[in-house]
């Protein structure tokens, strides 16, 4: 099993949003990455700057931060063969790990515009080192820059950063810091490639968490009415918990919920409705214990938000 620390770096429309190309928003222009066998020893690396295709210049913003030339990106690769390279170095059996949860979205949906999404059949398990930092030596919320994390473990700045090789070695050296059971316990799942039917829907049990991810549907509304979406069961003992506080929807349009486990305590649930590239939706629901004094807070938050909604009622009937 090889472990692959990879780092991409992507471009822009330069002409902004109005001459973006819908199907791809960012470019990969570089790949980097590092090699690890199980014992996080560095075997290899592999880099390709790769040819743009689509947008024809690098917009100001990325150039601030990656000091990449577009004339070296010139004589780039094409995505299709680098990817096809970036594979086959990766051999037969490999797990994914990167800094953040953009990297491996942006990979597959590069991959897709290429018709090779048969590459990477997802959902894809990986894992997030930002998030292994955050829940290693901080509070499992918080998530840092990779330098930050750098400066914090000591790690000699030798690289630069910004350049996906360089990057993917810091995220590298962070990862050799992180206890394996830390790690193996803490994957991810992007479901950029969502669950479609509803036997290939995702339930995952992380250590202090529960996740799932619902199959697509055409009609935003129907999402909450469908049983297994609104379900909550406590993420321990996996039984139904009886609902406190029935689902509603907060500033952020997502919908919380406080349900109780007579064994073991309250249960705060929040669902995020998601939009596909094709106009369908499907939920992506965690359930984690909380706190009385959390559920406190979001009986709180719901009555503050209840009252808040009356007021502009009354105001426009006003009017
Ligand atoms: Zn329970």
């Amino acid at each position: 099993m090889n472990y692959i620390v990879f780092d991409l770096e992507w471009n822009q429309s330069p002409g902004g949003k109005k001459s973006s190309n819908r199907r791809l928003p960012f470019e990969i222009i570089e790949i980097g990455a590092v090699k690890m066998n199980e014992c996080l020893e560095t075997t290899d690396s592999f880099q390709r700057l790769i040819k743009p295709e689509v947008y024809n210049w690098i917009h100001d913003s990325i150039h601030e931060v990656i000091h990449v030339d577009y004339k070296d990106l010139m004589d780039g690769t094409p995505f299709p063969q680098a990817v096809e390279e970036f594979f086959a170095w990766c051999g037969p059996e490999f797990r994914f790990f990167t800094w953040g949860n953009q990297d491996v979205m942006e990979l597959q949906r590069n991959l897709k515009y290429y018709d090779m999404l048969s590459k990477l059949p997802g959902p894809v398990t990986y894992y997030d080192v930002q998030k292994l930092f955050s829940i290693r030596y901080e509070d499992g919320h918080m998530r840092r820059s990779l330098e930050y994390a750098a400066d914090y473990l000591d790690i000699p700045k030798n690289q630069g950063f910004h350049r996906a090789l360089a990057d993917a070695y810091y995220t590298g050296e962070i990862l050799k810091t992180i206890e394996p059971e830390c790690i193996l316990c803490n994957s991810s799942i992007d479901v950029y490639q969502n669950p479609k039917k509803k036997k290939d829907e995702i339930h995952i049990s992380y250590p202090t968490y529960d996740k799932f991810v619902s199959r697509e549907f055409r009609d935003r509304e129907k999402i909450m009415k469908d049983r297994e979406v609104n379900s909550t069961r406590c993420p321990i003992c996996h039984l139904p918990a009886k609902r406190k506080i029935r689902w509603f929807i907060n500033n952020s349009k997502i919908y919380e919920s406080i349900s109780l486990c007579q064994e073991h305590g309250y249960v705060k649930g929040k669902i995020k409705i998601r939009r596909t590239e094709e106009n369908r939706y499907y939920a992506v629901k965690t359930l984690c214990c909380v706190t009385k004094e959390e559920a406190e807070e979001t009986r709180d938050k719901r009555e503050s938000l209840r009252r808040r909604r009356h007021m502009k009622r009354q105001e426009s009937v006003r009017e």
